[in-house]
């Protein structure tokens, strides 16, 4: 698959912090109940924290008690690349930007009581949030 944002792992080294490096770049798992965007509530959009490219929308986060910031569907579905993963010795599917091809995070069909089923467990260090601006 390419990617419309195509940069070297070098590239992505020096334009991203080392968390979010590792997360983005290398699939890491920030640690559960430490990402900043966990409480976030404000209304707004979130982006990839790599490309900047639309994911996910305010009006779609719920409270899943995972630990993760939590989504039940991404702004557009081509705005997500899913992936199956076994790592881990689990079949998971993994989410990752569709714009840049980083990982974001990983999608379970246990979103209990979304409108979709779905839960979208998503790194913090993956996304950038914006509020909506107050008029
Ligand atoms: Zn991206």
């Amino acid at each position: 698959m390419s990617y419309s944002v195509d940069k070297t792992p070098e590239q992505w080294r020096e334009q991203l912090d080392p968390d979010r490096f590792a997360v983005l770049r290398q699939a890491a798992t920030e640690r559960a109940w430490t990402g900043e965007l966990l409480d976030e509530s404000r209304a707004g959009l979130y982006t990839c924290g790599a490309c900047g490219a639309e994911l996910f929308r305010s009006g779609t986060k719920f409270d899943s008690g995972c630990g993760w910031p939590s989504f039940y569907e991404s702004v557009r579905p081509e705005a997500v690349e899913l992936i199956e993963d076994d790592s881990l010795g689990m079949v998971r599917t993994e989410v990752r930007c569709a714009a840049c091809g980083s990982h974001l995070g990983h999608v379970f069909p246990d979103g209990f009581g979304t409108p979709t089923g779905d839960r979208y467990c998503m790194n913090s260090l993956a996304l950038e949030f914006t509020p909506e601006t107050e008029e």
